[in-house]
């Protein structure tokens, strides 16, 4: 058994201290690393049944919707996107799917390993896709239509209206990845009459990488349920997944165990939608627009330039276009290891050419700002007076 006495932790290899202001894991607040760190308890256990179903609870206020599936993947983002492809996409279904940016390509790959047939509807990495180009693209074999809500790796947010609406009309279901945007970006998504989301832990909700949150509405459950064909996955099953969780349902049978779900990090993601909660939806949307902005407008006088257009950004992912006289990977790298700050580099096609930066949670805050723009004043080799006056301007 262990005792107390014994060091808190076992340090024999040293984790330095970093700010992560890069495009994900996001920094984690302590309140969340002592949740963690509670005691373990049995899975099975009704104490732990009713942690479960508080933390639903908060996951339906978060994601502002009523569906009683509400739960988290025991994985990371990419296990939500997994649980969906496979549950809601047959062999042989015609799928529409987004693509402007790394992540619509992961789902277009992932719905053709499903055998799913997709019709891409391409934009520009670093532009929003027209609504009109998306729905114009669904017709009566549809099954589905996908979209990246906050596309991560161009800092693009895509609107939803209107998308739902065209989806019903067709009997299509509507799926969304709300990875980057769930707590950061505005996003209802019952007003926005999506059918499936997933999220991830570790972007704006501030918890470790490790769940990824999930919900269905009604229809996608009469999907779900009238399948003739048992979902191919067993780990990411949702009929099983479903009684696992028990949903909150008046009367559900106990819960069955199908895996052992990872105890210690859904105490802190229920910590975590604690905070986001305390603060209040709206207000931590606008304080998220806020620190973008801020950042945005502080960044300009070092010569970096935001890629999306007004209107198109997504408030917790500021990519912005590194002037080519910049070794950006070098930068990057003395960020990282002469000031412990983590920031991203470009992926696909913006490789070597953009930063995307966190805005995210605790670190869409004044003070990680002020780090970052003295840091970067620093490696550059120019005066931080301009960036900094900027930034105070917008805080104050
Ligand atoms: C991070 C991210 C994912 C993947 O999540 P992982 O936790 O890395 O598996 C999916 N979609 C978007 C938009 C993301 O930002």
């Amino acid at each position: 058994m262990a005792t107390h006495d014994e060091p808190a932790v076992t340090e024999a290899v040293a984790l330095p201290e970093r700010l992560l202001l890069g495009s994900g894991p996001s920094p984690v607040p302590r309140r969340v690393l002592r949740a963690l760190a509670r005691p373990t308890i049995g899975h099975l256990d009704p104490a732990f049944g009713v942690l479960m179903e508080d933390m639903m609870g908060r996951l339906r206020r978060v994601m502002v919707t009523e569906n009683r599936a509400t739960l988290a993947i025991s994985g990371t983002g990419s296990a939500g996107m997994e649980t969906m492809v496979v549950n809601f996409v047959a062999p042989g279904d015609r799928v529409v799917c987004g693509v402007n940016g790394l992540f619509g390509e992961r789902m277009a790959d992932a719905l053709t390993r499903q055998g799913a047939t997709v019709e891409r509807v391409e934009g520009e990495w670093g532009r929003a896709i027209a609504t009109e180009r998306l729905t114009a693209a669904l017709d009566d074999r549809t099954a589905a239509l996908f979209v990246v809500h906050g596309e991560t790796s161009t800092g693009v947010c895509q609107p939803l209206d209107g998308l739902a609406d065209a989806c019903r009309e067709r009997d299509a279901l509507f799926l969304v990845d709300c990875v980057t945007s769930l707590g950061g970006q505005p996003l209802e998504l019952d007003a926005a009459g999506v059918d499936v989301a997933f999220s991830g832990s570790q972007k704006c909700l501030n918890c470790p990488p490790g769940l990824a949150p999930f919900t269905l509405g009604e229809r996608a459950r009469d999907r779900l349920l009238s399948r003739r064909e048992p979902c191919r996955s067993w780990y990411f099953d949702l009929r099983a997944i479903l009684a696992y969780w028990r949903e909150d349902a008046p009367g559900a049978p106990p819960r069955a165990y199908h895996h052992t779900a990872p105890i210690n990090m859904i105490y802190a993601l229920h910590e975590s939608l604690g905070i986001v909660l305390d603060e209040g939806l709206p207000e931590r949307w606008e304080r998220h627009r806020r620190a973008h902005e801020a950042l945005r407008a502080a960044l300009e006088p070092l010569g970096l330039t935001r890629l999306a257009p007004p209107g198109e950004e997504l408030s917790s992912l500021l990519a912005v276009v590194v002037p080519p006289h910049i070794d950006e990977a070098a930068a990057r790298r003395q960020l990282l290891l002469d000031h412990g700050i983590e920031i991203s580099g470009g992926l696909g096609p913006l490789a070597g050419r953009v930063w995307r930066i966190g805005v995210m949670g605790i670190g869409a805050a004044h003070e990680p700002q002020q780090r970052l723009l003295g840091a970067l004043a620093e490696i550059f080799g120019v005066d931080p007076t301009d960036s900094l006056a900027r930034l105070d301007d917008a805080w104050s």
